[in-house]
């Protein structure tokens, strides 16, 4: 009962490419209790992407309005292209008391962290960098340059891994175990008494 009037938990999980962030996101989906933030970018759709599912798509004068509007909750922009979590919409999945799930990249995170110090920031990890060369080639599905250029960005990004909370590896085979940690790691911050300052009032009500 006095749980439901909690707010949700903001939760944002980074990672470089070939950490397997799409897997492990969509397998804790299906837990129900998390809603998943649909970002606005500016980047072209891919194949099979869908407005309003994977991102929204907007134009550059749509995002930069958004912006100037105050609507963008953070923002960042990354290989030449916008992208951004939409504010009304994560407010009032915090609001109801859902946890809400970004799945973004480490500028857009620490601007959330700012912005919203009670946000919990997991950092999902290839068990080490070799590990995740050996994804990126496994793949097959980009061309060399593509490769080295993710290679280096994670060079550059991981250093901001001391920005996060909390850092878990994503093992071959072993998805099920990197969803299991963010189960717990959300339980465990849902019931944090910094989260439940009011727990005595609330007992006897
Ligand atoms: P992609 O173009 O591959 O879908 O995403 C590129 C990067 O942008 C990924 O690291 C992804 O996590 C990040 N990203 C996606 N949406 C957002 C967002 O709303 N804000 C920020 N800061 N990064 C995002």
């Amino acid at each position: 009962m006095s749980e439901a009037r909690n707010r949700g938990l903001l939760v944002v999980v980074s990672g470089p490419a070939g950490s397997g962030k799409g897997t492990v996101l969509t397998e804790l989906m299906r837990d129900g209790g998390y809603r998943y933030s649909v970002s606005a970018t500016t980047r072209a759709p891919r194949p099979g992407e869908v407005d309003g599912v994977n991102y929204h798509f907007l134009t550059r004068e749509a995002f930069e309005a958004r912006i100037a509007a105050g609507e963008m909750l953070e923002y960042t922009e990354y290989c030449g292209n916008y992208y951004g979590t939409p504010k009304r919409e994560a407010e009032e999945v915090l609001q109801s008391g859902c946890n809400l799930l970004l799945e973004i990249e480490v500028d857009g995170a620490a601007n959330v962290k700012r912005k919203y110090p009670d946000a919990v920031l997991i950092m999902l990890l290839p068990p080490s960098f070799a590990v995740q060369e050996q994804r990126l080639r496994g793949r097959g599905t980009e061309t060399e340059e593509k490769i080295l250029a993710r290679l280096a960005q994670t060079r550059e990004e991981l250093p901001h891994v001391v920005e996060y909370d909390y850092v878990i590896y994503n093992h071959d085979g072993r998805v099920d175990e990197a969803v299991a940690d963010i189960r717990a790691i959300v339980r465990a911050e849902r019931a944090a008494l910094c989260r439940n300052k009011d727990a005595a009032t609330r007992y006897f009500q």
